[in-house]
């Protein structure tokens, strides 16, 4: 059994910024759950399934094969065997995970993927359902939020960062609509764990949280 860090958190909070520093400096291996779930909507997009679309979901996702590998630290999603990085970071893709990751089945998917890395390696994983319900034994678990317009402008900038054209309004709206739906759904829906770290970075610097969570881990090791 790996020594388990367990980052959940609403969209734009900084988890994946944070987890891969954090999971640098500790010499363990960084879980973006959140890529799965982006290369198994990627797949639903491509079959012309649409976000409201609950049975398509249930005929096609099990034909979505994500798989992950490592190269030099850096988490490739492989969807059925093709390398998907590049491809599942627009708004698009995110809103159709958000859309599929409330039905059962495509959750039930990842699960044990998730799992078997944490029960294999010491991890950072992150997402919305790690400390509830993936790794409910995680030895450190950490909330992470901001305001939602924080959140909004870190968004707007790593858009803008790439080319994106967008509009931060929207971004914002589109923010406050996901967490609605993760918060909301039936099954593993986001919530702090009871014995989750509660940390809200909206005046915080990258480096600030980074440093916290070390600190956060280091406490939970010396337990
Ligand atoms: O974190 P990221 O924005 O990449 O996640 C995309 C979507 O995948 C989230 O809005 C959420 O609906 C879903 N997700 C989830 N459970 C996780 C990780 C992500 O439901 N553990």
């Amino acid at each position: 059994m790996g020594f388990n860090v367990a980052i959940d958190g609403p969209a734009g909070a900084g988890k994946s910024t944070i987890a891969k520093l954090v999971a640098k400096e500790k010499g363990y291996i960084y879980v973006d759950t959140g890529a799965m779930y982006r290369a198994i909507a990627l797949y639903l997009i491509r079959k012309g399934v649409g976000t409201e679309d609950n049975e398509g979901f249930e005929k096609y996702c099990s034909e979505a094969n994500v798989s992950i590998e490592y190269d030099n630290g850096t988490q490739i999603v492989l969807l059925n065997g093709e390398n998907v990085n590049g491809l599942i970071r627009t708004q698009e893709v995110g809103n159709m995970a958000s859309a599929s990751s409330t039905n059962g089945k495509v959750r039930a998917q990842l699960l044990e993927l998730q799992r078997k890395l944490a029960r294999e390696n010491d991890v950072v994983m992150d997402g919305r359902d790690i400390g509830t319900n993936i790794l409910p034994n995680a030895e450190c678990k950490i909330y992470l939020t901001a305001s939602s317009r924080v959140r909004a402008e870190r968004r707007y900038l790593e858009f803008k960062e790439k080319g994106t054209d967008c509009d931060l309004d929207t971004i914002e709206k589109e923010i406050i609509e996901r967490d609605e739906r993760d918060m909301n759904r039936e099954i593993a829906p986001l919530k702090q764990a009871e014995d989750a770290v509660f940390l809200d970075t909206s005046d915080m610097t990258i480096e600030e949280v980074k440093d916290k969570i070390i600190e956060i881990i280091d406490n939970c090791q010396s337990k």
